[in-house]
């Protein structure tokens, strides 16, 4: 190894492998993370393939050369889609059709909120263990670019691209999935593969929802990667994260004739930023507070009545962030005060830190280090030439596994950590770019939409089928993530930071929104509308989805608490009065949606329709909340997450 890539690869392996969730603005203080790195790397590191590799690589090897060519068609399908968060509808899809055409079902669609969601699974024998795999297909703004070494648009004219790389990432969870399917088929090993569609990372992340909902409870092991400068995997613990909408109102004036009539909300925003900067000095130099100003005012001579604040802060640990979140509202609440402005404190999303599970950990590190990256000459001519456009060192694509790196804290977030307080979950990182390379750059989107992509798409399904099949296989390996988990929330009991009475994230577009019609149709297939459906985007299998997700969703889950099913409380056509929503709950479900048809005598089709979502009992049965659509001749309950695509 050079100087030069001694030097990358300490600073890509946190660069790297702390890429996952980039949406959540991660960002790195150098000084702070190579330090940490230097120590952690010394003295936790475990050489690369000093373990016998696993025997399951030659099979999960072949067959991920088996499903290569719809591996490889997920990364291109969806890089060439490169549809931002919150609208990945056609990426989602394009999982979809991979995942229904390689035997597996889809369980739901338009999960906890999210229409981009999905949940797709595959059993096999009676019990077995829970393998869960999470891509994620979100594009970024403004990075896109044609699949050439230097920075061009792309021929599609999309200015959005995949420059964090998830159209890799959600080809190589997917296809891990559907090789894992094929190698236990071969052996008849019971067991379950599920596949989360994780919308939405770069924004308000699914998978934090997936949880507050209880998605995860049957799972045994969560596996995922992220594309990375370099190929490692280690104990780094992400900062738990909390977004919040900070808005002042005021009142407007003339601000030359009367600004003593106004009261100025930027005022009071202002002095809230000024607040926070006073606040720094006292908290613990792992704490990060940054925030941008959305709204403040129009004109100078209009007093502004209005200002917004979109703040995030972040802490080491859940308790922590909680402790400067009570802080900061306080701070807010005094800038109203002082301004005589109202404050209203929005925490509207939040993401627990990182648990590391070094048993999982060590799994994938002997996957990895089994097959370090090969390139083709070509390959690293192209990452070479991007590192030149870049006045990066011209080293080209890693192609060494890094030792395991030790216990590391890191300034950036992930969706992941609500994940890895409930169940084992590991993450790795595998190159995708240059060494070096930044995540979110066009260099990521270039090298993702050509065959690097391809490679990776298709070396990271074999590492995450490999591993799930040892996991499914040895029951070694999962008691052994379990006790580790167990371990470390000794004494804690993990409880969302996402607030109770969020729904669904903030900014979903209007066109992904279904029509109460729709979801009559999704719940009713055989019902007296005859399936007809009045709109068609994205809703084509919506009918035959909650079919099946019925089912799928009636199994007994493994604590022994009910599984419902999904709600379909009005089976048939209109009905004549309100009547309550059903008292079954569904089981991954904590929110329904009431979605009033008031017909008033006028024919269906024009009928007024209006919204509701009311909270759910706690889990298990018992009688719903009636719909408080009054008025309504007829309503309907149904499932949030039964809304289709
Ligand atoms: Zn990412």
């Amino acid at each position: 190894m050079t100087r030069s890539q001694k030097g990358i690869s300490r600073r890509g392996v946190l660069a790297g492998t702390t890429g996952l969730a980039t949406g959540a603005g991660l960002g790195l203080h150098p000084g702070v993370e190579i330090a940490q790195a230097e120590g952690a790397t010394g003295e936790a590191g475990e050489a690369a393939g000093t373990a016998a590799p696993p025997a399951s690589v030659q099979t999960a090897a072949a067959a991920v050369e088996r499903h290569g060519d719809a591996i490889i068609r997920i990364s291109r399908d969806v890089w060439e889609a490169a549809e931002l968060s919150l609208a990945e509808a056609q990426s989602a899809r394009i999982h979809l059709r991979a995942l229904e055409a390689a035997g597996f079902r889809t369980v739901s669609e338009g999960t906890s909120g999210y229409p981009t969601a999905f949940v797709s699974e595959w059993s096999q024998g009676a019990g077995g263990p829970v393998v869960a795999y999470l891509p994620e297909y979100d594009a970024l703004p403004a990075l896109g670019n044609a699949a050439e070494p230097r920075q061009t648009p792309a021929p599609s004219g999309n200015v959005d691209g995949h420059g964090c790389g998830h159209n890799m990432l959600g080809a190589g969870c997917t296809g891990g999935a559907i090789a894992l399917k094929t190698m236990m088929e071969r052996d008849g090993k019971p067991g379950t593969v599920r596949v989360y569609g994780c919308a939405s990372e770069e924004a308000q992340g699914a998978k934090v929802y997936f949880v507050r909902d209880g998605l995860f409870d049957d799972v045994d092991l969560a596996l995922a990667w992220h594309p990375a400068p370099v190929a490692a995997v280690g104990e780094l613990m992400t900062s738990a994260n909390v977004a919040v909408k900070v808005r002042f109102a005021g009142r407007t004036a003339h601000a030359g004739n009367t600004p003593w009539d106004g009261r100025s909300a930027l005022k009071g925003a202002e002095l809230f930023g000024v607040g926070l900067q006073f606040m720094r000095e006292h908290l613990l130099p792992t704490t990060r507070m940054h925030y941008v100003y959305e709204q403040a005012g129009v004109a100078p001579n209009i007093v502004p009545d209005v200002a917004q604040i979109w703040l995030t802060l972040r802490a080491e640990s859940v308790e922590e962030v909680q402790r400067v979140v009570a802080w900061a509202r306080d701070v807010a609440r005094g800038a109203g005060l002082m301004t005589q402005t109202e404050a209203e404190f929005d925490l509207y999303y939040g993401m627990h830190d990182i648990l590391p599970n070094t048993p999982s950990i060590d799994l994938l590190h002997r996957h990895m280090a089994a097959r370090p990256p090969q390139w083709a000459e070509a390959e690293q001519q192209f990452a070479r030439a991007c590192q030149r456009e870049m006045d990066l060192p011209e080293t080209g694509l890693a192609t060494q596994v890094l030792p395991k790196i030790g216990p590391t804290k890191v300034g950036g977030s992930s969706d992941l950590g609500d994940i890895s307080k409930v169940v084992p979950m590991a993450v790795f990182g595998w190159p995708t770019a240059g060494q070096g390379t930044s995540l979110h750059t066009w260099a990521i989107t270039a090298c993702g939409g050509m065959s690097i992509g391809d490679r990776a798409s298709l070396d990271t399904a074999r590492i995450l089928a490999g591993a799930g099949y040892d996991a499914v296989t040895d029951p070694g390996v999962l008691a052994a993530a379990k006790a580790d988990l167990d371990a470390r929330m000794a004494g804690k009991t993990y409880v969302p930071l996402l607030p109770a009475d969020r729904t669904e994230p903030i900014g979903i577009p209007d066109w992904l929104r279904k029509t109460g019609q729709d979801e009559v149709v999704s719940f009713d297939p055989a019902g007296a509308r005859g399936g007809q459906r009045r709109r068609s985007a994205g809703t084509s299998t919506s009918s035959r989805v909650s079919a099946v997700a019925s089912a799928a969703l009636r199994r007994p889950s493994r604590s022994g608490r009910p599984v419902g099913a999904r709600s379909r409380n009005s089976p048939g056509g209109m009905e004549s009065r309100p009547r309550p929503c059903s008292t079954t709950r569904p089981r991954s479900i904590r929110w329904r949606t009431c979605r009033a048809t008031v017909s008033r005598g006028r024919p269906e089709a024009s009928a007024r329709r209006r919204r509701e979502t009311v909270p759910v009992a706690p889990r298990g049965s018992g009688p719903a909340p009636a719909c408080a659509a009054s008025g309504a001749r007829a309503y309907r309950w149904t499932a949030v997450t039964a809304t289709s695509m």
